[in-house]
């Protein structure tokens, strides 16, 4: 856990979000601000700033738990398709600097929006 992080609070439950999914390794939820109703964000419990920071153990669980929740998201919210969005550096439009990956489910009636 990095102290002045804010993912890994939520992840760890310091502070609270709306939680979809936990397990040991990841905690999933609700985007503080959607794209899409349903914009859900993977959080693992443990820091890493970056998919080149974050622990290969961990990373290795987070495309199977993508594909899970992606699946559970799509069927509650009646979305035809969605975008897994990762984003690295600043410049690559990274705000939160602990590894997360978007599960952005789409309609089909909200135009571009990544
Ligand atoms: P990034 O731009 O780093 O890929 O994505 C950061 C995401 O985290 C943004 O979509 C932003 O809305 C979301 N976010 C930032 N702070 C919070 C928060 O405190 N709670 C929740 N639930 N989402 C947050
Ligand atoms: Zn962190």
């Amino acid at each position: 856990m990095s102290a002045d992080c804010i993912f890994c609070k939520i992840a760890n439950g310091e502070i609270p979000a709306k939680t979809i999914y936990e397990d040991a390794d990841f905690r999933v939820i609700l985007d503080i601000a959607p794209g899409t109703p349903g914009h859900a964000l993977i959080l693992p419990k443990s820091h890493g700033e970056d998919l080149f920071s974050l622990d290969d153990a961990v990373l290795q669980k987070v495309f199977p738990l993508a594909k899970r929740v992606a699946k559970a998201i799509m069927k509650a919210t009646g979305a035809k398709g969605c975008n897994i969005v990762q984003n690295n550096g600043e410049v690559a439009g990274q705000t939160v600097h602990h590894f997360h990956v978007h599960i952005i489910p789409r309609f089909g009636t909200e135009g571009n929006i990544v």
